[in-house]
């Protein structure tokens, strides 16, 4: 039985992208691998990023390219600004926490963007932060955070900006010029409707040229170093090729879909999703005007619990997403990222009600 993936990746994805896994052995030194390689990075270029703006492609799930990033982007002596609303942001501090990198943290409840008039204030009288950290799409609860406006001012302040939009990229608008950000964190396996293995940093130029003088803090998850090999096709150690192969074909799939329509088809997944959630009488976790087009956080239902709801919908061929942190008694998580017809979406509601019936 073909499961639907209503959790924030991996995604299911298309019978094309399966396919491309199964392609010829190859060897990552010989040129098979380098022209593989750069068409993922030139896609992704092409996909999401303004002019001069590079790429560096990790083999590993998003939170490698995360610290990769992170780790690469403060000075000896400088901190990290992190805005924390949710377990993504956490984990950014996590990050900075193990590699004793100091930081100073925003913490906001999770059901709350940041307060912009703090986040000045924080620029303000810390003159040591070198780099502001934000999450783009916050997957604790789906909501998203104002890229646009924190991006403003680290760039008043002469910051650079990090962004993780792990789940974020391909499934919301994001302005990378305009939004002012630096290094932006994404990965095969969300919103790109590729499969799991690997995951990647855009860079703006004259950052990767500034984080090209921090001495490394990682050998395996030295952006910079990496990024000298892939300019010259190579890499420093041996890459997750089958994933390689089908984030390749995924990113055909998402040009020949074109971004903006792609973006248009999660929103209109999510709309769908909400009318019957609401039919139902399940109470959201976030207002609207905070919501992502791609995860609902819903109240459980009184009277039942997680794991028996979980087992009802996967007994029925869809698969939810439990809350995490302190919301794990809370709330359940449906994503409408990947490759969902509208089949498997009302299918998915029929279920719902279906399990939400008294035994
Ligand atoms: C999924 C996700 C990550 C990374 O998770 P991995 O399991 O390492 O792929 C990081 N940040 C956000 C916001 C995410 O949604």
């Amino acid at each position: 039985m073909r499961m639907v993936l209503l959790n924030p990746g991996p995604v299911n994805v298309s019978r094309r992208v399966k396919e491309a896994i199964a392609g010829p052995d190859i060897c990552h030194r010989e040129e098979e691998f380098s022209k593989l390689l750069q068409r993922v990075r030139g896609k992704l270029l092409h996909a999401f990023a303004p002019k001069g703006f590079t790429v560096v492609v990790l083999s590993g799930s998003g939170t490698a390219s995360l610290e990769a990033a992170v780790i690469a982007s403060v000075e000896e002596g400088r901190k990290l600004l992190i805005i924390e609303n949710g377990v993504y942001g956490e984990r950014i501090a996590k990050i900075a926490a193990v590699h004793a990198l100091p930081a100073v943290g925003l913490q906001y409840d999770w059901t709350r963007p940041p307060d912009l008039a703090e986040v000045e204030a924080a620029l303000k009288g810390e003159p040591d932060i070198q780099t502001v950290a934000l999450v783009h799409h916050e997957t604790t609860t789906g909501l998203l955070n104002p890229v646009r406006a924190i991006g403003q001012l680290a760039k008043a302040y002469g910051k650079a900006f990090l962004v993780d939009s792990i789940s974020g990229l391909g499934g919301e608008e994001l302005d990378l010029k305009g939004d002012g950000i630096d290094l932006l964190v994404g990965t095969a396996n969300k919103c790109l409707q590729g499969l799991p293995g690997v995951s990647f940093v855009l860079v703006r130029g004259e950052e990767m040229e500034r984080i090209r003088k921090i001495p490394p803090r990682s050998l395996y998850l030295d952006l910079g170093e990496t990024w000298e090999h892939q300019e010259k096709g190579s890499t420093p150690f041996t890459p997750a090729i089958p994933a390689f192969y089908a984030l390749d074909e995924a990113l055909d799939e998402l040009l020949e879909e074109g971004v903006a329509q792609r973006i248009a088809r999660y929103r209109r997944a999510s709309a769908i999703l909400r009318e019957g959630f609401e039919r139902l009488g399940l109470a959201f976790f976030l207002p609207p005007r905070l919501r992502s087009n791609t995860i609902t956080a819903l109240h459980l239902p009184r009277a039942m619990s997680y794991q028996a709801l979980h087992d009802r919908l996967k007994a029925r061929g869809f698969v939810i997403y439990a809350g995490q942190g302190h919301l794990e008694a809370q709330i359940f998580r449906v994503a409408n990222m990947g490759a969902l017809s509208d089949e498997d979406l009302f299918g998915f509601l029929a279920a719902l009600e279906e399990a939400l019936r008294r035994p």
